[in-house]
Order: C-alpha cells, then sequence, then structure tokens
C-alpha cells in the first residue's frame, strides 16, 4: 500500500458545521448524519479555526451571520493560514441576500452560498462532490510532495557524486552537468550546459564533427563508449587524465549519460612507481634500470645530432673493508656520501646511477673531447679518495674508473656499459686510484678473464679442488712439526693448477670466500684423522688469503671448523702476509686478539718480502716467521741474503718467535740454516706438496744422518 492510499483509507472526512444557534446545529447533525463522513459541530468561528487546526477538515459548513466573529471573517481567516486556504467553504445564510453579500462571500473564499431553507437532498449532494474534489486536491499534494521528494532524492545524488555526470543530447551537446564535473574541469555548471563535448576531449582525438565521433557512433548503436586514458581539457586550460564511459538513456529520453573518473591521483602513482623502478632507493640516484632508460635516450638523441659521449664505470677500492668492518648502515653511509660527491663533480645534464653494491656509473653527454671524460674520471677519483670519517672511525676509500666513449668503444648501451666495465678492471688491475680507456685488446684479456671466472664458478660446484700438504721438518731433531696444506685445481682439462694462477682471481671476485671454507674444513679434518698417526702436537699450516684475514668472521669460521672435527686450536697455524697484517692496524690489532684467544698459532708468511715495517712484530703477538724462499735460495751465493736471513733467525730468537725457512732444496742449505740456528724447515729437500696417501705414510721423524746425498 502506498503512503497515499493509507492516509485517504485511514481516515473518514471531516465535515465541520459552523453555527451560532444550537437548535441550527442539532437539525444540522440529524440532517448529515448518513452521509459517508464524520459531522463536527461548533457554534462559533473561533471554535471553527481551533477545530480546523486541530483536525484535518475536508468541507466547512459555515453560517453567514454570527455574533463576534461573522462567517465572512472566519472564511478570510481560514484562507489566510496555508494549512486551510484551499478548504472548501459553503456559505449558509437564513435571510435572504443581496448580490452584494452573495459576490463578498465568493470574494472571501467561499465555493457555494446556500440559503435556508434548503433542500437537504441538493446539499448532500453538494457536499459530496466538494468532499470528492478535497480529496483529490488532497491526494494531488501528497504526490507532488512525494515527487519532490523523490526529484530532491535524484538531485541530491547528482550533486552530491564525486564522479563527474553530464548528460548529452544528441546533438554532442552538454544538457546537464554536475557539480563534480564543473570541478572537475575547473568551472561552473551553466559555464558546461549548452556547451560541446568535444571542446573538452583532448585525448582520444575525435573528429571535428560531431556525428562522426566515437561517442555518437557508440550511442547510435546503443552501446557503451568506455576509455580509460582520456584527457580533458578544463576550462582554464590545464589538462585533466581522466576514464569516461558514455551510455544511451532510455531510447524516449533521446540523450546520453556521461560519467567522468579524475585519474590525476592514479596517474601520479603511476608516475611514481615509474619513478621508484628506475631510482636507487639508497642514493636517490637511477639505478642500472634507470641508467640503461638514460643511455638509450641519449643514444637515439646522439646519433641524430652526431655528438661524442662517454660511459664511465666507477667501483669503489676498499669499500668491501669498511662494510664489512663497520657493519652495512656505515656502509649505506658511504654509498650515500659518494652518490652526493659524485653528483656535484658533473653537468646538470649527466647522469649518475648506482649499478649496485659499490658501482656507479655516469653518462657524459655531449662531450667535445675524450680527454674532457679523462677530466671528470680524475675529478672523481681525486674527490672519492680522501679521508673519511664514519662513528670516529677514520678510513681511506678509493676508485677505479673505467671510460667508453662513443661512438669508438660501442654503439649500444650494453656493448658500452661492458666496455667501460672491463676499463674499470683494468684500472683496478693497474693498481687502482685509476681510470683506463677502453681498448680493444682489453676485449681478448677480459674474455680470458670471465672465462677463468666461470670456470673457477663450476670448479667449486664441481669438487675440483685437492688439498696437498707440505712437511715442515724440525732442523735440528728431524722431527716432523707438521704440514702445510697447499692449495690446487686438478682441471679436468688444463690438470694441476697452482695457486699463484686462480687466488689472485678468486680473491677479486669474493670467490675465496666459498673456496675458503671448503680449506679450512678440509684441512682441519685431515689434521684430525692424522692425530692417531702423528700424535697431537702435530701442526697444520693453513694459508689466509689477504680478502680471507680482512672477514670478520674468519675466527668465528674457524671456531665451528675446529669444533665441528674436534681439533685442539693449538693445533692450527694461520699464515698470513705481511701486507695483509697492513691493511688495517685496527682490525687487525682485533683479528690477531680473537685469533689468540681461539688459541690458534699465527705465522708471518713470505717475512721480509712486504712491508718490512719491524715495527709491527713490537704490536702484535705472533708465533712464527716465514722466510721467504727467495732469501732462501740466494743466501749461499749472496752475502746480503745471507745477512738477512740470519739477521731474521736472530731477530725471531730475540722475540722469542719460532722460525722455519722455505723453499729449502739443497742440504747445503739445510746445513747452513743448522748452523745458523734456523728451527724448521720446509722445502723440496724434503718433500713438495704431497697428495694425501704420501702426506700419511710420511715418517714422523727422519733420520738427517742418511741424508748425506740428496735423495733422487
Ligand atoms: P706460500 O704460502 O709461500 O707457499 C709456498 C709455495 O712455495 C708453494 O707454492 C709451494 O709449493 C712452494 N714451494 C715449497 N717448497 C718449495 C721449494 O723448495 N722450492 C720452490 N721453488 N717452491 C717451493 P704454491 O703451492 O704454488 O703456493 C703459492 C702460494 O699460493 C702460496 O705461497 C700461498 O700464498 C698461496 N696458497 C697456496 N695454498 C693456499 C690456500 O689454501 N689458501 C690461500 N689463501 N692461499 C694459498
Ligand atoms: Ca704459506
Ligand atoms: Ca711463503
Amino acid at each position: 500500500m502506498t503512503q497515499l492510499q493509507a492516509e485517504t483509507v485511514a481516515t473518514q472526512q471531516v465535515l465541520l458545521v459552523v453555527d451560532d444557534r444550537e437548535e441550527n446545529l442539532v437539525a444540522m447533525e440529524a440532517l448529515l448524519d448518513d452521509g459517508d463522513w464524520d459531522v463536527r459541530t461548533v457554534s462559533s468561528g473561533e471554535a471553527a479555526l481551533r477545530c480546523m487546526m486541530e483536525e484535518e477538515v475536508g468541507l466547512v459548513l459555515l453560517d453567514v451571520q454570527m455574533p463576534q466573529m461573522d462567517g465572512f471573517e472566519v472564511a478570510r481567516l481560514i484562507r489566510g493560514n496555508p494549512r486551510t486556504r484551499y478548504t472548501p467553504i459553503i456559505f449558509l445564510s437564513a435571510i435572504a441576500h443581496t448580490e452584494d453579500s452573495v459576490l463578498r462571500g465568493y470574494a472571501v473564499g467561499a465555493v457555494d452560498f446556500i440559503l435556508k431553507p434548503f433542500d437537504p437532498k441538493v446539499l448532500r449532494h453538494k457536499i459530496n462532490t466538494l468532499l470528492e474534489q478535497e480529496r483529490h486536491r488532497h491526494e494531488l499534494q501528497l504526490l507532488t510532495r512525494q515527487l519532490d521528494s523523490e526529484r530532491a532524492f535524484n538531485a541530491s545524488v547528482l550533486e552530491n557524486a564525486s564522479e563527474g555526470i553530464l548528460v548529452i543530447d544528441p546533438q554532442g551537446i552538454i544538457r546537464f552537468a554536475n557539480p563534480a564535473m564543473a570541478r572537475m574541469l575547473r568551472g561552473e555548471v551553466a559555464d558546461l550546459q549548452g556547451s560541446r563535448l568535444l571542446s573538452y576531449l583532448q585525448v582520444p582525438q575525435m573528429p571535428d564533427n560531431w556525428q562522426d565521433s566515437e561517442i555518437y557512433r557508440h550511442w547510435r548503436a546503443g552501446q557503451t563508449y568506455r576509455v580509460h586514458d582520456a584527457v580533458l581539457t578544463t576550462l582554464d586550460g590545464g589538462y585533466l587524465p581522466a576514464a569516461l564511459s558514455c551510455s544511451p538513456l532510455p531510447q524516449h529520453q533521446s540523450s546520453m549519460v556521461l560519467i567522468a573518473l579524475d585519474m590525476s591521483v592514479v596517474r601520479d602513482l603511476h608516475a611514481q612507481l615509474e619513478s621508484q623502478a628506475i631510482t636507487d632507493a639508497l642514493t636517490g640516484l637511477f639505478n642500472r634500470r634507470g641508467f640503461h632508460q638514460a643511455l638509450e635516450n641519449a643514444l637515439a638523441r646522439v646519433d641524430r645530432l652526431g655528438r661524442r659521449m662517454a660511459v664511465l664505470y666507477l667501483d669503489l677500492d676498499g669499500f668491501k673493508r669498511i662494510n664489512d668492518s663497520l657493519g652495512h648502515a656505515a656502509g649505506d653511509q658511504v654509498l650515500r656520501k659518494v652518490g652526493e660527491q659524485l653528483k656535484t663533480c658533473l653537468r646538470p645534464y649527466d647522469c649518475v646511477a648506482r649499478m649496485g653494491g659499490d658501482e656507479f656509473t655516469a653518462l657524459l653527454d655531449s662531450l667535445e673531447h675524450p680527454e674532457d671524460a679523462a677530466r671528470v674520471a680524475e675529478k672523481l677519483i681525486e674527490l672519492v679518495s680522501v679521508r673519511h670519517k664514519l662513528e670516529g672511525v677514520e678510513f681511506t676509500l678509493g676508485a677505479s674508473v673505467g671510460i667508453a666513449c662513443y661512438p669508438e668503444c660501442g654503439q649500444t648501451v650494453d656493448g658500452l656499459l661492458c666496455a667501460a666495465d672491463m676499463a674499470m678492471y683494468e684500472a683496478k688491475r693497474a693498481g687502482r686510484q685509476q681510470y683506463r680507456f677502453f681498448s680493444p685488446e682489453m676485449n681478448g684479456r677480459a674474455r680470458a678473464r670471465l672465462m677463468l671466472e666461470e670456470s673457477l664458478r663450476t670448479a667449486i660446484e664441481q669438487d675440483d679442488f685437492v688439498l696437498i700438504y707440505q712437511p715442515q721438518i724440525e732442523l735440528a731433531s728431524g722431527r716432523l712439526r707438521g704440514f702445510e696444506a697447499l692449495l690446487r685445481w686438478e682441471h679436468r682439462v688444463s690438470g694441476t693448477i697452482a695457486p699463484g694462477v686462480f687466488i689472485p682471481l678468486l680473491e677479486e671476485t669474493r670467490l675465496i670466500n666459498r673456496l675458503g671454507d671448503w680449506i679450512f674444513n678440509q684441512g682441519v679434518r685431515q689434521c684430525r684423522a692424522w692425530q692417531a698417526q702423528f700424535g697431537e702436537q702435530l701442526l697444520l699450516s693453513l694459508n689466509v688469503s689477504p680478502v680471507q684475514f680482512g672477514m670478520p668472521q674468519l675466527v668465528d669460521d674457524l671456531r665451528r671448523v675446529l669444533e665441528t672435527h674436534q681439533l685442539q686450536a693449538a693445533q692450527l697455524e694461520i699464515e698470513v702476509t705481511e701486507s695483509a697484517l697492513m691493511q688495517n692496524l685496527d682490525t687487525t690489532r682485533e683479528q690477531l686478539r680473537q685469533l689468540r684467544e681461539l688459541g690458534v698459532r699465527i705465522a708471518i708468511d713470505d717475512f721480509g718480502t712486504g712491508y718490512s715495517s719491524l715495527a709491527y712484530l713490537r704490536h702484535f703477538e705472533l708465533d712464527t716467521l716465514k722466510i721467504d724462499r727467495l732469501f732462501v735460495a740466494n743466501m749461499l751465493d749472496s752475502p746480503k741474503d745471507a745477512a738477512i736471513v740470519s739477521t731474521i733467525i736472530d731477530l725471531a730468537h730475540h722475540l722469542g718467535l719460532e722460525v722455519i725457512a722455505e723453499g729449502v732444496e739443497t742440504l747445503a742449505q739445510r746445513d747452513w740454516l743448522l748452523a745458523h740456528g734456523c728451527g724448521t724447515l720446509q722445502g723440496f729437500l724434503v718433500a713438495p706438496g704431497l697428495k694425501v696417501e704420501q702426506a700419511s705414510a710420511f715418517p714422523a721423524q727422519l733420520d738427517w744422518s742418511t741424508w748425506q746425498t740428496p735423495p733422487p
């Protein structure tokens, strides 16, 4: 049931009779009693007005002559009140009236004028008709109210929608626009209404003639036209990215409704994501992808202009040490700082990128001469290679730069980057803190290097490495002191390869850490296995490269390996070179302290060939000096070498260190060393590095007396 039906059915209409005479009221009541209405009777104008305020009255029968307020006055007041303005009034009058007073009655709002006495049938008929009219009027009023509220609701929906809504007529003219649409187009609703839709459409481009436009064609076909990446022209001349959909309205309305979605937020988000994808989060510079793009664009431009440009590849020297010893947060700080520095020495239109790790690239656009690139490289190196201070710790960084010029060294993005990278490696090989231009010979060398690097990786995976063991003999007693483990690469094609060839490469590529673990495990397990045979005095010497020695986790790694294989730390001797010790004195001191705490012995390898700063011997607690085999090889012929060897032996004695002579090949050398108080020897005289089975068969004690002539 509608609200309307409910209201009309619920109550009978009220008929109000107003007369100052009681007997008239009684008579009227009797007369109208059987009608389809409720009769109310009141005896004064005031009472009538009160009643009409309280109830919905359908019709008033109003006596003209009343004391105080007469019928005309009452009618005037009824008409004056909006609530009762349209309630029909029939005047009743007992006396014959002049035409004047009848007219006056109509003038104040009467719908009829009945003279007493009257015919009840006629009156009843009139009442029925008027009440019916009144009921219709009332229904109409309700309907209108309902319609109004529905229209207001719809209007409010359009008003408050945050999407732009337009109604377009078949001629392409905007007939309706909601406020959101006006806001989007930076104008007023009135500006839009009556204007051409196409005048706001920048993208997709539409033909000038509306009838040829996609929108119109879709409308004609009864289809919705959709476009996600439209661009609208705003009234102030700006642009607005928008998604549009335009759907036909029902046929008789002969128009279409267009909904527009402001896409600028989404577009901005896209742009932001896009820029994140090409930006290095740490430094805010381009990342690898960003640099690729920039280089690609530059190449496209330079091709047309016939200009030169250069790609610089910069790698920090000594960054890894900072990262390892001061932690990643410190490392990040250094990278950020370097990024800043690089930006300062380039022109605004050159671009810098961080390719990952401690590698940076720069693109120098439109160069006059290649030398300009060299100048920039020099400046970069100089800027980076200063003393830096971080959390109170001072350290020096360095940089190596490779330069590849366009078009000589490459014409593609990859070609140029690869050439610059190769040149950078050459700069590093040449001793760091340098720059190098790419040259074609580098290609061959780099390719060989690449191949070697690749085969090293597979060798590690395929277990192609072995350790061999070279005995160390106490000179005086002939007792086996221990073995030095030496690494060999059993190459499947090239045969055995000595470590001098591949250790530097392993260091450079950081593969040494992976292999180092393997070496520690292999050696320590072997030494433990030899305990039954050679006793718990047997020492195992392990070589530790500078990179390995610089690793903060070295001691932890060793401790774990010793625990795994249940070997006492005192059976292990770590051989480090002087240069490894001198990398960073603070780190070295700490590393040595921890090694000592762990209980392993420390030997200086190749003593005398490194920094030769004897001062450090005072500061560091060491166990053994190993005299480099070059001194040993020459000492019998060269008095200077002899002097060095005997001095080292004396020095070791005074400092309470053991001394081992390396590379002893002859009995004469052995005798000389014995005579000069050297404790231990190692060399081909006794044995080269031995495979495990051979080493296992080695006597725990040599009988020097049978060694008058060198063994075959
Ligand atoms: P090093 O520690 O000074 O090793 C001694 C080198 O001299 C070994 O060469 C050894 O075979 C050789 N040698 C021993 N006795 C004689 C001799 O009487 N005459 C001559 N001419 N040579 C002798 P190798 O094995 O080629 O090792 C070279 C270098 O490679 C080593 O020098 C060491 O620094 C490094 N290395 C070897 N194994 C490892 C390892 O497992 N890890 C690390 N990090 N480095 C290693
Ligand atoms: Ca060694
Ligand atoms: Ca050595």
